[in-house]
């Protein structure tokens, strides 16, 4: 998406290491606007696909998330990073987190993701696909379907489409998708 492209080139910074950042308008400051675009995009990229939920996974994946379950009128349900007191009817995975080095739990309850659910994940990012691997790993504890997967940046050299296609054969739409951040050149597929 040529939108998302510009931005990135405008407003994107290289992290060593593979580390792409958009703090100024999608992981700390956000582009209202822009994420309006971009969940406009994600809906017509699924158009067809039957889903009656969006999932995502806090924190980023929820401004995203809320434009997409907002302007489809769709319930959208965040997954947690950590295994709160107050829940006990949960779901629990591991993931391993590529920018923080750490291995942490994904947790959901079992309340509001059932059994017949067909969701479409929503995140900002795909690079290694842990996080979505992980999410995939909860539907199925669920009897949920996971009938979509759309990120708005993808990381192709991380190779997380593949992990997930390994997996699990789901339709996956990434509005930019990178190829390489070597040498802090952001090169785009
Ligand atoms: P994965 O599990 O696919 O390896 O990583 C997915 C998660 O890690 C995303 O939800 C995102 O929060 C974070 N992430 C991975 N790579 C990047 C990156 O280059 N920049 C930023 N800002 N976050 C990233």
């Amino acid at each position: 998406m040529e939108l998302l492209r510009r931005r990135i080139i405008e407003d994107g910074d290289c992290l060593p290491g593979g580390v792409l950042k958009v703090d100024s308008f999608i992981n700390h400051q956000m582009d209202a606007m822009l994420m309006k675009e971009l969940a406009a995009e994600l809906i017509r990229r699924f158009e067809g696909v039957e889903f009656n939920k969006i999932v995502t996974i806090e924190a980023s994946g929820i401004a995203p998330a809320i434009m997409v379950g907002y302007l489809l009128e769709l319930p959208v349900l965040f997954i947690k990073k950590s295994v709160p007191v107050s829940m006990n009817s949960v779901y629990v995975s591991s993931v391993y987190s590529f920018t923080k080095k750490t291995e942490y739990q994904l947790c959901v309850s079992k309340e509001f993701l059932r059994e017949g659910d067909k969701v479409l994940f929503i995140d900002d990012f795909l690079a290694h696909g842990n996080a979505a691997s992980a999410m995939i790993d909860l539907a199925t504890q669920a009897k949920a379907e996971v009938a979509g997967m759309g990120f708005l940046i993808e990381k192709a050299f991380q190779e997380g489409r593949e992990a997930i296609k390994r997996r699990y054969d789901v339709k996956i739409e990434s509005l930019a998708i990178i190829e390489s951040l070597e040498n802090c050149n952001i090169i785009f597929k």
